[in-house]
């Protein structure tokens, strides 16, 4: 077996496996895998065709061997605009195709000019692998890391640019003919590279699939289903690393605890989906109402949790009574009617040396208050001057009673 044979042969097992993995992800519910499946599957029978060339008939070593490599890439260009949201545009795709595969019919049974065949093909596959780097530079994820999509984007103008560089060459007639692959030469070189597009791109897509299953399964743990609040885990990390920020010398944050009143009632009166709607629309409400660095949380239940980073008890209590009297104003309609609900709540300022746990514990204190005091209201964990213990004091709301 040839060197070129070998390396060939090489290219197409790559292949083949890169196909196992890519099977092996097909249920990860990203879109394009399918696609990027089927690409492998074509490319590696393909990549067989050309590493037989001389041994078998030019119909399959040449014309159906390309036309398979160049749809292949044509797939794998489909896939990654599925992957980034995209609808790919497969009439364009099918006439590229179908162009390139009677150019090289024509210039293999016509005119039988090699060259030619490999001009044709370089600037249909060169395309393809462009447009494969330019969607996904374009279509990159924003606001957290995108290596591997620029690397694989790396990857498809490098290939694009070995395929130019090839059809140029052919196009100047530098290259010779290796007519049965034993030759050795430029031509050679620059078959095995495009034999390695496919194997090569598909790599930096199965590190895409990962990353996006990664980012997937981490925004299901860290937020709320039902609410789209964060989960009470992520919010517990979140509230830690603020404490950590705080006790290097950061403005000490403020803890709020929100329970809806008399949530009970609401599911028993009106039905648990009445509830459900309940809790999605506070929680929206709530969001809504905050500042970019505060965050809510749903502990359980009908209970929320909102930190509020470097924010003065004052300005905690505004953000309080914003919430409270937006939940006050707040009619929830659905098939079950119109519900109207109220919320208690109890905040607290973190004290040096202070845990979340002992934080919240504070927070609860007030939250307790509130609503043995007659609920709808929001109330301030303080230390009363020269006593150990702290009370809730009103805020907001005036009637309070203490
Ligand atoms: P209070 O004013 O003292 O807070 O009274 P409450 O009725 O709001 O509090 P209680 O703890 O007695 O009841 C909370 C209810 O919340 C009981 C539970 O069935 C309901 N609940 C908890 N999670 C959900 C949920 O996800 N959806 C719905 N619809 N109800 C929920
Ligand atoms: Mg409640
Ligand atoms: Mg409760």
């Amino acid at each position: 077996m040839s060197d070129t044979l070998a390396m060939l042969v090489v290219t197409a097992a790559l292949s083949a496996m890169m196909l196992a993995i890519v099977w092996s992800l097909r249920r990860c519910g990203q879109p394009g895998v399918t696609l990027w499946w089927q690409a492998n599957l074509i490319a590696t029978p393909a990549l067989v065709l050309i590493a037989l060339r001389g041994k078998i008939p030019d119909a399959l070593s040449i014309v159906v061997a390309n036309a398979g490599l160049s749809w292949a890439l044509a797939l794998f260009l489909a896939a990654t605009l599925r992957f980034c949201g995209r609808e790919p545009n497969w009439r364009a795709l099918a006439v590229g195709t179908l162009a390139t595969v009677a150019g090289i019919a024509t210039w293999r049974y016509v005119f039988n000019d090699f060259n030619t065949r490999v001009v044709i093909a370089s600037a249909f596959n060169a395309t393809l692998c462009a447009l494969v780097g330019i969607a996904l530079v374009r279509h990159r994820p924003r606001g957290r890391p995108s290596s591997h999509y620029l690397t694989t984007a790396g990857f498809a103008f490098i290939f694009a640019g070995g395929h130019a560089l090839r059809g140029l060459l052919s196009a100047l007639s530098v290259m010779d003919d290796p007519a049965t692959l034993t030759a050795p030469g430029l031509n050679l070189a620059f078959l095995i590279v495009g034999a390695l597009v496919t194997p090569a791109l598909t790599m930096g897509a199965v590190l895409m699939i990962h990353d996006a299953m990664v980012r997937r399964l981490e925004a299901i743990a860290n937020t709320d289903f039902l609410t789209g609040a964060m989960s009470r885990m992520a919010f517990e990390e979140e509230a830690g690393r603020e404490l950590a920020r705080a006790a290097r010398g950061g403005r000490p944050p403020v803890l709020l605890i929100v329970d809806i009143d008399h949530f009970k009632s609401v599911n028993d009166t009106f039905g648990h989906a009445a509830g459900d709607a309940v809790l999605a629309e506070f929680s929206r409400l709530a969001a809504a109402s905050l500042r970019t660095p505060d965050r809510i949380g749903r502990m359980g239940g009908e209970e929320f949790v909102v930190l509020l980073p470097g924010s003065a008890q004052g300005e905690a209590s505004h953000a309080a009574e914003r919430i409270r009297a937006q939940a006050q104003a707040n009619r929830v309609t659905g098939p079950f009617g119109t519900v109207r609900y109220t919320v208690s709540g109890g905040y607290a300022e973190w004290q040096p040396g202070e845990t979340l746990a002992q934080l919240t514990a504070r927070a609860d204190t007030a939250l307790y208050m509130a609503k043995l005091s007659g609920r709808n209201r929001m109330l301030a964990y303080t230390t009363p001057a020269g006593a150990g213990a702290g009370t809730p004091a009103a805020a907001g709301v005036p009637s309070v009673q203490r």
